[in-house]
């Protein structure tokens, strides 16, 4: 089922590059497909078949250019799987619960760091 309603969005986006609409490297607040810019400006998704109004759009092509949560969000990742691969080495229910909790603080400051990003 999934297969054959990507097959449909990809056919509308065909057709809207065929109709002269541009793809963006903005995604889509509902649904986070790319959205598409119509000859006339518009911002549109192809998924939703909607216009979509981005009020940060100048924001966010700032925040996309500020390589400080980027890199903690990268390093809070490599955290995250080095963490994960010592709770698969471990067998001890004490080292698993430090570890565990660890991991937990963790997952959470991403939640914030991908907060941050997105407000
Ligand atoms: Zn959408």
């Amino acid at each position: 089922m999934q297969r054959k309603s990507d097959d449909i969005h990809i056919k509308r986006m065909a057709d809207l590059l065929r109709q002269g609409a541009t793809l963006t490297d903005l995604a889509c607040p509902v649904c986070s497909s790319p959205l598409f810019r119509l000859k006339d400006g518009t911002l549109w998704c192809g998924v939703d078949e909607k216009k979509v109004i981005i009020v940060k759009e100048v924001e966010d092509a700032e925040k996309g250019a500020n390589p400080a949560m980027d890199k903690l969000e990268a390093t809070l990742m490599a955290k995250v799987d080095s963490l994960q691969a010592k709770i698969e080495q471990t067998d001890n229910a004490e080292e698993i619960g430090k570890l565990t909790n660890a991991l937990n603080e963790i997952l959470n400051s991403l939640e914030k760091v991908k907060r941050m990003k997105k407000s």
